[in-house]
């Protein structure tokens, strides 16, 4: 007797880029369908095999378009007030960075504009980027606070990214990022403001479940590598896992660092070394690269990419949105840029937000690829091959999304 299988979905004539890391390359099935139950995908391959069906269940012809997984964007800083395109017009005008901070500009307006503004505000203003990314075919998203820099308010951000991932077709994971910028009223006490961070923030807000993981910024324009660690000792106690902003624009040894507390991901990495690159494939910690930030601060330092591949480090790839340098929230556009700027291949590019996305927020167990057993986050795309998602850009080739195993609606924030 022929197996049956019950399946609330199946979609039909699709071809799948699988993203399998157990499959070669885009692991790639043609001619193929996959059944969907609950939240989980429970069938896929070669159309001709497909086991008999309950009579009545739902099919979705696709007309051989391409179904990936649903994209991740492990790296944003999604929620904050206001926005910096006047400082962006003013410096095409010719006003420094420097005379932009002087005048109350940079960093500290964002600052200011996110404590000022309300929960729901935040909240209106973050549905909008986060709707506008999901329509891209992103399905899964990491938040991070930094733009409040007291408790209160890094509280208020992480509850409004929370909001989302609640009302949101989004899965949305966390990470506070106190350590972001020294505040104002501790400019002339940076250690004390990290004594802030890991006696007063980190505990009230891993006590009240608002962070999946800790983030620091290590760079001579943010945090040493004494007050790193302080903050991953911190966070270590506490059960949290690690990440860290390293080696953008210089060389701290942030990466190591990172490496010997197993971070999750290592992010920006434009000037890290082979020992660096050495380190972080020992501990297994992603290789996070943000073209976005690159172009959008006309950087020259590429990340070392052909180090990454002789280390065999995964690389994931995301959008570093944030109103200053990278207000991009395009992570399609990211895979184009990853390919354009820093030459990596389309494969490594759509690998970067998927499986590799997936390990760098360590989720790559439920999500990242068509595998059965994992979360039916799924995109289909009008295009005849997968390579296309990192070539042409500003044509919206989605056709439909699933998030655990539900079709998305772009209905944007409720
Ligand atoms: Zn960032």
């Amino acid at each position: 007797m022929s197996q049956v299988i019950a399946a609330d979905l199946v979609l039909m004539d699709v071809n799948l880029a699988t993203m399998d890391p157990s499959r070669a390359g885009y692991g790639l099935v043609e001619q193929a369908a996959l059944a969907i139950k609950d939240d989980k995908i429970v069938w896929l391959g070669a159309q001709h095999e497909l086991p008999s069906l309950a009579t009545e269940t739902p099919i979705v012809p696709c007309r051989g378009m391409w179904l990936t997984p649903g994209l991740i964007d492990c790296h944003t800083h999604l929620v904050f007030g206001g926005n910096r395109a006047d400082e962006f017009e003013q410096r095409l005008q010719g006003v420094s960075y420097q005379q932009i901070a002087e005048q109350g500009g940079g960093i500290k307006r964002t600052v200011a504009a996110t404590r000022e503004a309300s929960e729901q505000s935040l909240f209106e203003l973050a549905g909008k980027y986060a709707s506008a990314m999901s329509q891209q075919g992103v399905t899964c998203v990491e938040i991070k606070s930094g733009y409040g820099l007291d408790l209160s308010s890094e509280i208020k951000m992480l509850k409004v990214a929370r909001r989302l991932g609640e009302s949101l077709p989004l899965q949305v994971q966390t990470s506070f990022l106190g350590a972001h910028a020294v505040p104002a009223e501790y400019v002339a006490q940076p250690d004390s403001y990290i004594d802030l961070v890991c006696e007063q923030m980190l505990p009230q807000i891993a006590q009240l479940g608002l962070a999946d993981a800790v983030d620091v910024f290590c760079e001579s324009i943010g945090f040493s590598l004494a007050q790193t660690e302080k903050v991953f000792n911190k966070a270590q106690q506490l059960g949290l896992p690690v990440k860290l902003h390293a080696e953008q624009l210089s060389n701290l040894g942030g990466s190591a660092l990172a490496a010997s507390y197993n971070a999750l991901s290592v992010d920006h990495i434009e000037y890290l070394d082979e020992a660096g690159v050495r380190a972080i494939a020992e501990s297994g910690t992603v290789a996070t690269l943000l073209p976005g930030a690159f172009y959008f601060l006309r950087e020259t330092q590429k990340p070392p990419i052909d180090l990454l591949r002789k280390y065999k480090v995964p690389m994931a790839i995301a959008t570093d949105f944030n109103p200053g340098s990278s207000p991009i929230c395009s992570l399609p556009l990211m895979l184009n840029m990853a390919c354009t700027l820093f030459s990596l291949t389309p494969l490594e590019a759509l690998q970067g937000v998927t499986i590799n996305g997936a390990k760098a927020l360590g989720l790559d167990a439920e999500r990242g690829s068509l595998t059965v057993g994992k979360q039916a986050d799924l995109a289909l795309w009008d295009i005849s091959h997968p390579n296309e998602l990192s070539y042409q850009f500003g044509r919206n080739t989605l056709q439909q999304l699933w998030q655990k195993g539900k079709e998305v609606n772009f209905g944007g924030v409720q």
